[in-house]
């Protein structure tokens, strides 16, 4: 099965295969650690993270490199106003946003290269480009790219910069297109900053001219796919393209994929507008990673998304009831034998599952026939018409739906410790939802205790106590369920 993929380069949906026939090597940008990751970060590390699973679950190996950005303007901004050293700096965040990778379920890409190691390959880059043309020095010390040597620029974001000015130049890493430049690659040291001595002169590198750097290190001049949020686009992306295709006169990246942005409650996010969240923040309001995790992963990633609470509330009752599913087919039991109607449709559900995915990554498509299969599962279980065989086959399919999903294998209770623990250490424990403090004030033994204590009540026919228990853990956020196999009991 082979991912048809949107290509910003060409426009167009393109096949997306290893050019080696083998391994698929892709470069996607990863953060600039000067502060926690907000929930449109991690919407872009999450599609790619589904891109990642579903290359993998359909026979495609995958060498995925993503960078760490720890020096750049703002790095270097906020580690002066705290008053440290930026790797000091930077090392608090930069731990966090592994954390919440883990929690949001994101794969580890096969390498995790930092700029700051990687100095004297950003400085050969920058000599490359000199002898080829494209770079000079400043009066200053610092190096620029010189637009005017690479008449591409352009092809990606496919702006018309033709009103552009020669020898313009624009230092900062981050810029509008206004600003379409000459853009700085190394920039010459000032009093107080954090710089390297180099051949070059004594400095420090511009953002764009480390993509470059790592992505031709890790994965050679010319690669299969680069990835990342649909702001990078320009002029981050575009520069990298120009810096690349400069000195080796090859295609950098064959393909590109563009996560686009997301809204929140209809509006752009932003810390003025009071919709600015961070993953920790939706945490400590009581939401659970993997309701997090479906919420941003559910429209495809070339779609605009809204998230909204009641987005999250829609993403918690739709795990609940794969769980409950897969629960009641790993726990019943079931007579031997196969139901021709069960194994039709679970045989369907994972090729329109396949095909959903295959088609640009069709996230939402790729859900539905899932839950067709939930329906038919659940309502031959009632009947008692699913057998053996056709326990089998579902969880097989549910098992397919979660290596890219990964939401019904129930990892909750741990992040959500962790999350208290967090908010103890860096005093928001002021933020924390009371129900959230409520169904945390009962350990997992004293929640099991008092299970056990209304199996023993309803036995003795006293239903007084067996209904307070239900409803003192209610209270606190466990729901209680009985079934023919048994209770269960779960944090709501
Ligand atoms: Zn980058």
């Amino acid at each position: 099965m082979t991912l048809r993929l949107f290509n910003t380069l060409t426009g167009q949906l393109d096949d997306l295969v290893p050019s080696d026939g083998k391994t698929l090597r892709m470069y996607a940008c990863g953060p600039t650690i000067y502060d926690y990751g907000h929930i449109g970060n991690f919407r872009t590390f999450l599609q790619v993270d589904v891109l990642r699973r579903f290359l993998k679950l359909t026979g495609v190996a995958v060498h995925h490199v993503m960078n760490i950005t720890d020096v750049d303007d703002k790095i270097i901004r906020n580690a002066t106003a705290a008053g440290v050293p930026i790797g000091e700096y930077t090392a608090r965040y930069e731990k966090a946003f592994f954390e919440d990778l883990d929690a949001l379920g994101v794969e580890r890409p096969e390498e995790i290269p930092h700029a700051t190691e990687h100095i004297p390959q950003m400085v050969k880059l920058v000599q490359r480009l000199a002898a080829a043309g494209a770079a000079y020095q400043t009066e200053d010390g610092s190096w620029y790219f010189r637009l005017a040597s690479f008449p591409e620029y352009g092809k990606l974001s496919k702006k018309d910069l033709s009103g552009m000015e020669d020898g313009a130049r624009v230092d900062v890493d981050e810029y509008e297109k206004d600003s379409a430049r000459d853009f700085a690659l190394w920039k010459a040291a000032k009093p107080g900053e954090t710089s390297w001595d180099t051949p070059i002169g004594r400095g420090r590198p511009g953002w764009h001219i480390e993509c470059s750097t790592m992505a031709m290190e890790y994965l050679g001049e010319s690669f299969d796919l680069h990835a990342g949020g649909e702001d990078l686009i320009f002029p981050h992306h575009e520069n990298e393209i120009a810096q690349s295709e400069s000195v080796t006169h090859k295609p950098f990246a064959r393909h590109w994929m563009h996560v686009r942005f997301l809204l929140v409650d209809g509006r752009k996010m932003s810390k003025s507008q009071g919709n600015f969240y961070t993953l920790r923040d939706l945490l400590l309001k009581g939401f659970k990673a993997s309701s997090i995790r479906l919420a941003l992963i559910s429209v495809p990633y070339r779609h605009q998304l809204n998230f909204t609470f009641e987005g999250l509330t829609e993403a918690t009752s739709a795990i609940e009831r794969l769980r409950t599913f897969k629960q009641r087919l790993t726990a019943g039991t079931f007579a031997p034998g196969a139901n021709p109607a069960l194994q039709e449709a679970a045989k369907k559900a994972q090729a329109e599952y396949l095909a959903a995915l295959s088609n640009d990554l069709n996230t939402a498509e790729a859900r539905a026939p899932i839950f067709d299969l939930l329906r038919a599962g659940n309502a031959a279980i009632d009947q008692g018409q699913l057998l053996a065989d056709d326990r089998d086959a579902i969880l097989a399919v549910l098992a397919s739906f979660d290596a890219v999903f990964d939401v019904i294998e129930d990892r909750d209770a741990e992040i959500t410790r962790r999350a208290l623990d967090y908010a103890e250490q860096s005093g928001r424990l002021d933020d924390v939802s009371p129900e959230l403090v409520a169904s945390q004030s009962l350990t997992d033994e004293a929640i099991d205790a008092l299970v056990a204590e209304r199996t023993q009540a309803k036995k003795q026919r006293n239903f007084a106590r067996a209904d307070q228990i239900r409803n003192e853990l209610a209270e606190k956020g466990v729901v209680i369920e009985d079934s023919k196999d048994g209770v269960h009991w779960k944090r709501k």
